[in-house]
């Protein structure tokens, strides 16, 4: 069973670092003359094993990208020793010296894509991202050869490697910081905390070894503090990131400038790269200058346009009714501002049908809300079907009421579309248990132009006066108010001309 594997994984967690330790330490101290190839053994070990930790959690969450990059990263660090080793076998230090500097700096590459580039991105944005941190790689692997050449005469070599192991160590930590404090889920919150938990002790060991134990070689006792951040991210993956660790929400404004801030980190290395190796490369630094250019703005342009695209769907949605899918009362008042201020003088003038469905209440207690639903998305398309013109529009007004916008249209003709409407819901049969037997509905048409002294908001009146009086006539039926005729106070409402 899933949960008790990983219980049983979990008790494996806490043993391990001290386990592995203990086991090395005895290595070191029975190996002899073989010490260096035994403790780069368990150098090689123990990243392999962090990194078989991390890529079982990504499978176990079927969440594989951000866990199969730091894998990655476990497994060139793993290969890096394995360099060693084959170097110390074979008495070739300095050859695979170069060999080893390289997996050192390639394991950062994945390091930086998971840390800069987001995992809910589009397809072709990740795939820019990619290319960048490639072409990071790369450079990387030029600028690695430069100075591993010279790395045993010259120190400003190896001061040059050191300094860009601390730049990479510091980036992917930084960024890793900021993910975990701005990420809006708790699962990449989890992977980016385990990111820090491991990176930081990674970061100052890594410091620590380069600067103060450059003239130690492997095969002492600093290989266990070597061990250390390997065996601590394992024992994290294995037992999951404390709860203290899981970051409290942050405000949206700084979760959304680091998503969108991120992928700088891609470019902002590879021109860092590029300017390092302008004196040895300077065809090459131009190069990653105009990537890192380039590439930014590609993939500025790919995630605008995608940000077009859903804004515009948004501006859909913002005006479709989500239950019947018909305009929504949004949209319905911009049409009748809109439609209203185009009506012409001595036109036809323009007819609003106010419609209700009668004794719904009845409908929704006898058949349950669920039916009530299906039974306005029907009555809905059946409205929708009864429109004849282009500039007609009917939409959902609120509840299960709807209302028809009939642009130049004579009152006559307003009063026939409302009739076709009418028979056309009751043509659908839909059973109910009001009194009709079948969901039947009332229509009040009103009908007026501006020259009148109308306004929109005493057409609306007008059309819902008129629905008043189908009521109350007995539903299932269309009425009609000819003039307008509203309450005295409802004139001072009326545009003054
Ligand atoms: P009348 O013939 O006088 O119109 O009687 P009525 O029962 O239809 O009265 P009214 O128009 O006031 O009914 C409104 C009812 O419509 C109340 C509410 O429960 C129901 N209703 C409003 N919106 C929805 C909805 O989205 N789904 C469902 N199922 N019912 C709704
Ligand atoms: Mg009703
Ligand atoms: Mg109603």
């Amino acid at each position: 069973m899933e949960m008790g594997r990983s219980l049983r994984l979990e008790r494996v967690a806490l043993p391990l670092p001290p386990l592995f330790l203990l086991a090395h330490g005895a290595a070191l101290f029975f190996a002899g003359t073989h010490a260096k190839v035994v403790s780069l053994v368990f150098l090689a070990a123990a990243p392999l094993l962090a990194g078989l930790v991390c890529a079982w959690r990504g499978w176990r969450d079927r969440r594989m990208e951000g866990w199969a990059a730091l894998a990655l990263a476990m497994l060139l660090w793993s290969l890096a020793m394995v360099a060693n080793i084959i170097g110390t076998l074979l008495a070739a230090a300095s050859s695979v010296g170069a060999a080893t500097m390289l997996l050192f700096v390639l394991y950062g590459v994945p390091l930086l894509f998971s840390v800069a580039s987001p995992e809910g991105e589009a397809r072709l944005v990740r795939l820019v991202d990619a290319v960048l941190a490639a072409a990071l790689g790369y450079l990387f692997f030029v600028y690695t050869f430069a100075f591993a050449t010279i790395a045993d005469a010259s120190d400003e070599g190896v001061l040059s490697l050191r300094l860009m192991f601390d730049i990479e160590n510091a980036f992917i930590l930084l960024f890793a910081l900021a993910r975990w404090h701005a990420s809006p889920d708790a699962e990449s919150r989890r992977f980016f905390a385990t990111l820090v938990l491991y990176g930081a002790p990674y970061m100052a060991t890594a410091f620590y070894i380069n600067h103060y134990q450059m003239e130690v070689d492997y095969g002492g006792t600093m290989d266990l503090l070597i061990d250390l951040p390997f065996l601590l991210l394992a024992a994290i993956v294995l037992r999951g990131v404390p709860a203290a660790a899981q970051a409290p929400a942050v405000p949206q404004r700084l979760e959304r400038a680091v998503r969108a801030g991120s992928p700088l980190m891609l470019p902002a290395m590879l021109m860092m790269v590029s300017s390092l190796l302008v004196f040895q490369h300077p065809a090459l630094a131009i190069i990653g200058f105009i990537a890192a250019t380039l590439g930014y703005g590609v993939r500025n342009v790919l995630v605008q346009m995608r940000s077009f695209d859903e804004q515009d769907k948004l501006a859909h949605l913002s005006l479709v009714d989500a239950l019947t899918g018909l305009p929504n009362r949004r949209r319905f008042d911009e049409r009748l501002t809109d439609e209203w201020a185009r009506v012409a003088d001595g036109g036809p003038g323009l007819a609003l049908l106010m419609i209700d469905i009668d004794h719904f209440k009845l409908l929704n207690d006898g058949l349950g809300h669920p039916m009530g639903d299906a039974r306005l998305r029907a009555v809905a398309a059946a409205l929708r079907g009864s429109l004849r013109r282009g500039g007609d529009l009917v939409a959902r007004y609120g509840g299960e009421e709807f209302a028809a916008i009939l642009p130049a249209t004579s009152l006559a003709d307003a009063a026939a579309m409302a009739e076709a409407m009418r028979a056309a819901v009751e043509r659908l049969a839909l059973s109910t248990p009001a009194p009709a037997g079948v969901v039947t509905i009332s229509i009040g048409v009103g009908h007026g132009n501006p020259a009148q002294g109308m306004t929109a908001e005493t057409l609306v009146t007008l059309a819902d006066a008129a629905l008043y009086d189908a009521k109350q006539r007995g539903r299932n039926q269309v009425a009609v108010r000819r003039t307008p005729l509203p309450p005295p106070q409802l004139r001072v409402a009326a545009t003054p001309q």
